[in-house]
């Protein structure tokens, strides 16, 4: 693990330092710096899931496991559908769609860049049916197709590493550069609906996951009712930074009641 994060930052430094891409976030259009090539946020993402799964337990629960692949393979095809309706379907390249469920009593769910995806145990009691579930992943899947974590830890370079050469930064301060990849996408607890992103990226996350629960056939609006029980059973657990910097719940609410009429009449196709 540890050897790859550096292998990835010297791949960096031969790469000739950073690349410099400045890119577009569909549906928001809105303009994100990303300074990682997407090829490698995928090829690392995919070692860290593979670490994930060999220190977790997958649940033996057959019907709840088969819910999770059905739901996260329905969202998948509505992603490619989507990708290739608008011809962006490059943007979806190296992924390599999977969909696990975990046993833990976090309430918690993931999607890395790539496509690898985790639902934890204990989010199913609040996704409560198979609706539920398709909110969460389909915000949780929205993430990494935006390529939220590639933004946070770009930011976090410029922001940390400032005007220092990388290669400076590696020898003089390892443990921070190493610490970027794992703030920005570490596979800890923290990671996923328990840590939200920034304001902006969580509302673009409920739009485009909207969009595409919508395409795969499930009703957009148990996502009022599904956010709802999550601000339930994360009330209190939420550290008083975080509450400051993401949007209140009812904040998230009201901006998903004001999308719904139109992702009802573009997007929703009920499944037969
Ligand atoms: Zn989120």
């Amino acid at each position: 693990m540890k050897t790859r994060v550096i292998l990835w930052i010297v791949f960096l430094l031969g790469g000739g330092i950073l690349f410099q891409e400045c890119s577009t976030v569909e549906i928001t259009g809105r303009k994100q710096l990303n300074l990682i090539p997407e090829s490698e946020m995928v090829s690392m993402s995919l070692t860290q899931y593979d670490d994930f799964l060999k220190t977790h337990k997958l649940s033996t629960d057959k019907e709840a496991t088969a819910m999770v692949k059905r739901v996260g393979g329905r969202i998948a095809a509505a992603v490619e559908e989507y990708f290739r309706e608008k011809g962006m379907a490059h943007k979806l390249k190296g992924y390599q769609w999977e969909f696990n469920l975990v046993e833990s009593p976090e309430v918690n769910a993931w999607c890395m860049p790539g496509g690898k995806v985790v639902v934890y145990t204990g989010l199913l009691p609040v996704a409560r049916n198979e609706t539920g579930l398709a909110v969460v992943m389909g915000h949780e899947i929205a993430h990494a197709i935006a390529r939220h974590g590639n933004e946070r830890m770009s930011q976090q370079l410029m922001a940390q590493l400032g005007g220092m050469a990388l290669s400076e930064a590696l020898k003089t301060k390892p443990q921070e550069t190493q610490q970027l990849w794992m703030t920005a996408y570490g596979v800890g607890a923290q990671y996923g609906v328990l840590l939200p992103y920034s304001r902006m990226q969580e509302s673009e996350a409920d739009h485009l996951g909207l969009i595409f629960m919508a395409m795969a056939g499930y009703d957009p609006h148990e996502a009022l009712s599904f956010w709802e029980r999550m601000a339930k059973a994360s009330g209190g657990e939420k550290p008083p930074e975080l509450m400051s910097t993401h949007p209140s719940d009812q904040t998230r609410i009201e901006n998903i009641k004001k999308l719904l009429p139109e992702i009802m009449e573009k997007y929703y196709r009920p499944a037969k």
